[in-house]
């Protein structure tokens, strides 16, 4: 079997930039993850370079940043980097300098284009070449109007990201991808570029805004910014602060499975076990899975954080190799997690 989990120094002595998202990792809408400004500060201390990579178009890197300072997470300005600054750079890629684009959503795709040299525009009446679209509390029924109208004669069209949900201390509100669905409805076109997670531009735009040599992926979802990762060829880490539950990691497909794993963002600061497989067996320290009738069954402690992660890793090896009944493996993973978290 493929060979997942490698034994690893502390991430911070091996990556020289962390591209972290922030929903779930860092923040968990108003208030920071636990142990993540003390970790994050300890690894810029070390050496580590952040970047905060968000698909959230928006809002304006400085009042992302304004955020994560008001939460105790180091944060300069230019240490955020959104989808609508990658989909600025592709939009600048297709037309000359100086061109009006419609902005259709926050005041993060405007400030974005503007900084690439485009002229955000409002309104169809002021002569759009290209639409930009992102996300917007205030996008109203004229905004996409307007964007169907320009879209129609068949000019440029990125979106910043495709996420069709927002999450909300009230549940699952529309994101980006549920107002771009409603373009692809009403034009029959799809957009000509994405930029956010999976995608590449957002992962390329961070890499080029840091310099980043040796860059290492941060994310709590599979299917953004792990998958991301994988796309841009970088290694990534999984924390299990935000949206991926055990069940979603054991069914993880190859192009969304995790290079390293930990509880939070203190998974930075210390040294990954490896796991070692035979047929039916995985081992991690204390930690041990295999296939009993079918069934994945998970042995070992589960005192501590470290112990608890051990498990997650061996479970997620073997049902990622073996055609398994997970369901009892899961509820211990669940269990042991939350007891600690
Ligand atoms: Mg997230």
């Amino acid at each position: 079997m493929p060979k997942y989990f490698s034994a690893s120094p502390a991430p911070v002595d091996v990556f020289d930039v962390a591209l972290l998202d922030l929903d779930g990792v860092v923040y968990i809408g108003e208030n920071a993850v636990p142990h993540a400004a003390e970790s994050l500060a300890q690894g810029r201390t070390l050496g580590l370079g952040l970047a905060y990579v968000t698909n959230n178009a928006s809002r304006p890197p400085s009042v992302v940043a304004e955020h994560l300072r008001e939460l105790g997470i180091p944060a300069r300005d230019e240490d955020v980097v959104t989808s609508a600054q990658a989909g600025a750079r592709v939009m600048a890629g297709l037309l000359p300098q100086g061109s009006p684009v419609l902005a259709v959503g926050g005041l993060g795709v405007d400030v974005a284009l503007a900084e690439r040299g485009l002229v955000p525009v409002r309104s169809r009446s002021q002569g759009p070449m290209a639409v930009m679209q992102g996300f917007g509390k205030e996008t109203a029924w004229t905004h996409l109007a307007d964007a169907a109208f320009v879209l129609a004669t068949g000019a440029p069209w990125v979106a910043t990201n495709m996420d069709f949900t927002l999450p909300t201390p009230d549940g699952r509100a529309p994101g980006n991808g549920a107002f771009v669905g409603v373009l692809v409805t009403v034009t029959g076109r799809t957009p000509d570029a994405i930029a956010g997670k999976p995608e590449r531009p957002l992962v390329d735009e961070s890499i080029l805004r840091t310099g980043a040599q040796r860059p290492v992926m941060v994310g709590d979802r599979l299917d953004t910014d792990i998958e991301a990762a994988r796309r841009a060829g970088i290694p990534s880490l999984l924390v299990l602060t935000g949206v991926t539950h055990a069940e979603d990691l054991l069914a993880a497909p190859p192009q969304r499975r995790p290079d390293l794993l930990s509880a939070d963002l203190r998974g930075l600061l210390h040294e990954h076990p490896e796991v070692l497989t035979s047929s039916e067996t995985a081992v991690c320290r204390s930690a041990r899975a295999y296939i009993d009738r079918r069934a994945l069954v998970l042995e070992g402690p589960d005192e501590t954080l470290a112990d608890v992660e051990d498990l997650w890793r061996v479970a997620a090896v073997l049902a990622w190799s073996h055609s398994v009944e997970v369901e009892a493996a899961v509820t211990r993973m669940r269990t042991s997690l939350r007891a600690l978290l």
